[in-house]
């Protein structure tokens, strides 16, 4: 899954970051695109012995690497789903769901962030909703994959309509309306291409 978010992040530079010059700076592709392809460049020598110490060791990368909100945010949200992920060797609906509200967790800590403010928060909340209800459901990963991405694309597409509230977004206010917030779309976008490559 990780590696799948690598080749997308690399993938997906430009359009993340056009996406941001509409309500920021125009930089979140660079910023994610910079952390993750250490994390490529490194992918070696990363520990691949148990899922916590593989996805701690991406989040030191991410944090340190990642520029902007991005680096703090992301970097914390893979740290927050190592703790949740140790000792673990496989991963279920119900681990994922508890990897994911990890890293919300530590996303709304970090940036203070509630529903509504018009960031990633927007697409990750209902990701983890989908798969806590999926994992009661006792459905397939497959399916509660397919339907926490779909999730979190609708979550993201909501951002539209929302003024931003956090992040540098913020200083544009109102005027981010029509837009979709950058973090929010990636979210959705790695979430669905995470989901298409488990399918194949
Ligand atoms: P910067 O604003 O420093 O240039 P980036 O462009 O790397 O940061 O990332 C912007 C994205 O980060 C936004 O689209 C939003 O989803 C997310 N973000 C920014 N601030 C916050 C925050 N306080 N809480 C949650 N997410 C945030
Ligand atoms: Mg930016
Ligand atoms: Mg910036």
């Amino acid at each position: 899954m990780v590696a799948r978010m690598v080749e997308l992040v690399l993938e997906k530079e430009a359009e993340f970051s056009a996406l941001d010059a509409a309500v920021g700076d125009g930089d979140f592709g660079a910023s994610l695109a910079k952390g993750f392809s250490k994390l490529r460049e490194e992918w070696e020598e990363l520990p691949k012995e148990d899922m916590g110490a593989f996805l701690k060791a991406c989040g030191l990368l991410i944090g340190e690497e990642c520029g902007g909100a991005s680096g703090p945010l992301w970097g914390g949200a893979f740290r927050a789903a190592a703790k949740a992920a140790k000792d673990k060797e496989a991963l279920g609906v119900e681990d994922l769901a508890l990897l994911l509200d990890q890293a919300v967790l530590s996303i709304q800590k970090t940036g203070k962030a509630e529903a509504g403010d018009k960031t990633m928060v927007d697409a990750l909340l209902p990701a983890v909703k989908s798969l806590v209800q999926d994992a009661q459901a006792h459905l397939p990963l497959e399916e509660a994959l397919k339907n926490a991405a779909a999730a979190a694309m609708e979550g993201a597409e909501a951002t539209r309509d929302m003024v931003a509230k956090r992040g540098r977004a913020s200083y544009l206010g109102e005027r981010t309306v029509g837009h979709p917030d950058p973090g929010a779309m990636a979210v959705g976008i790695l979430l669905q291409g995470v989901y298409e490559h488990r399918k194949t």
